[in-house]
Formats: structure tokens, sequence, C-alpha cells
């Protein structure tokens, strides 16, 4: 009898508890017991989680093997699809003012805008950089934008990269002249740097492309290289003058040789730097 009465008051107990009285809250239903293995082997976000992480310590291991990684490199592809001729001060120290950003040559023969080709041998240059584990910055990466050389300079000294590439197309009266130049500026704290890495870029992009040296030149002429803290090269990738160069530098096999180029002479010029 006493049995009896214990056990009807435990069930009386038992219904109390499970939430007939204001201000107790319910037990929580224990999860059945396959339920408390591992989250990792039981939901599906688990493995795939597990997954990213070890994919993303294998991405950190290779790109610490890469030539170029922890290097960061700025682009800046030369023109846009309008030019400014507000003006603005060729040097940090000078009164002599030039154009913000001037329009550009065209292909001769494809009647390509100059800015469109930068753009294009940009991207890849820069989709090379990033394969050999380099930090790529664009000034721009479209061409309806309005930025001077000069704020495209302020832009990677703003980035601190290891060095700039300015990309251009020459062009020029004698349809027959053909070939690759490196400018530098002269006279600046990063003349002496960014002749050392043009010394290293030129034999590597005209190896890769076949063009012609035309050799690197250092003045003191261009507002982008002139107010530049950071090592900076002008690069005029050919002449879109010469017809058929200019088929060349529009042909996009042509642009990854370019852009191959000119990523094994940063490659030799880090390397050297080291
Ligand atoms: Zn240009």
């Amino acid at each position: 009898m006493f049995l009896v009465l214990a056990l009807l008051a435990c069930a009386a107990l038992a219904e109390d508890v499970s939430g007939a009285l204001p201000g107790i809250q319910p037990m929580p239903t224990l999860p059945a017991p396959e339920k408390l293995l591992p989250q990792a082997e039981m939901t599906d976000d688990g493995p795939d989680a597990a997954e990213e992480m070890v994919e993303s310590v294998v991405m950190e291991l290779v790109a610490q093997k890469l030539p170029l990684s922890g290097v960061k490199i700025g682009i800046d592809p030369g023109h846009q699809a309008h030019g400014n001729n507000e003006r603005e001060t060729v040097a940090p120290n000078s009164t002599e003012k030039k154009a913000k950003v001037t329009s550009g040559t065209s292909g001769a023969s494809t009647g390509i805008a100059e800015y469109v080709t930068n753009l294009e041998i940009s991207l890849k240059l820069r989709d090379a950089l990033q394969s050999q584990g380099a930090e790529v910055y664009m000034t721009r990466e479209s061409h309806d934008v309005d930025i001077s050389n000069q704020q495209r300079a302020q832009m990677m000294n703003d980035y601190g990269v290891d060095l700039v590439l300015r990309i251009h197309c020459d062009g020029s009266e004698n349809r027959s002249k053909s070939g690759i130049a490196l400018y530098c500026s002269r006279s600046n704290a990063i003349a002496e740097e960014s002749f050392r890495a043009a010394e290293a870029i030129l034999p590597r992009v005209c190896e890769a492309t076949g063009a012609k040296a035309n050799g690197i030149v250092q003045n003191d002429n261009y507002t982008g290289q002139n107010w530049s803290t950071v090592p900076c090269i002008m690069v005029e990738c050919g002449f879109l003058s010469n017809p058929d160069e200019d088929r060349l530098l529009n042909d996009a096999d042509y642009q990854w040789k370019l852009a191959a180029g000119l990523t094994n002479g940063i490659i030799d010029y880090i390397g050297a730097r080291e």
C-alpha cells in the first residue's frame, strides 16, 4: 500500500514538473544517443567545414612556397575611357602642370583604343602574378573611371606595394617602329631601385614575346613615376602605330606572353633583392 502511494506521489510530482505549474519550464528532452556523437560526423556542414579548413591550410603552405608569396605588386592600366584635361603638377616639387590623364593612342590596324588594350594586358598580368603568390593591387579594373596619374601614384603609395607597373602601349609617326621600352624616373628617391627592377624585367619580357628591346629610359617627364614613393616602371608594351604589332598587342596569346615575361622579370627582381 505504501509503495502504491509513493508511486502515485511520484506520478503527481512528475506531472507537475512536466510543465503544468506556472513558472516552471518543461525539462528539455535529451537527444537520442546517436545525436550525442561528434558534430563533424553527424551534421551536414561538419565535413564541409573540416574540408575547408584542410584546404585553407594546404593553400597557405602552397602559397608560402611560391616565388612571389608575401610580395605586393601594383598594376596601373594606363588611361581610361575618357581623358581628363584638367591639370595637375607633374612632380611634388614642381610648378609645371600636365593633363590629369590623357586619352592615349589607338591601334593602326585594329582601331582599338589604348586604354582597352592596356587593361586586357593588365588583367592577364594580375592573374599571372597571383598564380605566383603575389598580392596584386590595381588602380582600375574597368574603363569608366576618372583617376588622374597623380592619384594613381598615390593609391600605390598608400598600398605600400613593392613595385608598380604602369601598363601602356606606344605610338609613333614612324609606322615601322616596334618593340618594348621601360621608363623610370631619373632623380627621385625611387629612381635607382626602379632602374634595378627594369633591368631584371626587360630581358625577360622580350624573351617571352620575341619583341625588340628598346631599352630603359630614365627621365622626370611622367607624373605617375614622379609622384611614386615605391619603385615604379612604365611599360610601353609595343607600338599600336605599327599595324603588325597592333594586331599582336590585341591578341590574347601575345598578351599572355607579355604577362608571363613581365612576371618572370619580377620574380628575378624580387629574387635578387632578397
Ligand atoms: Zn599610354
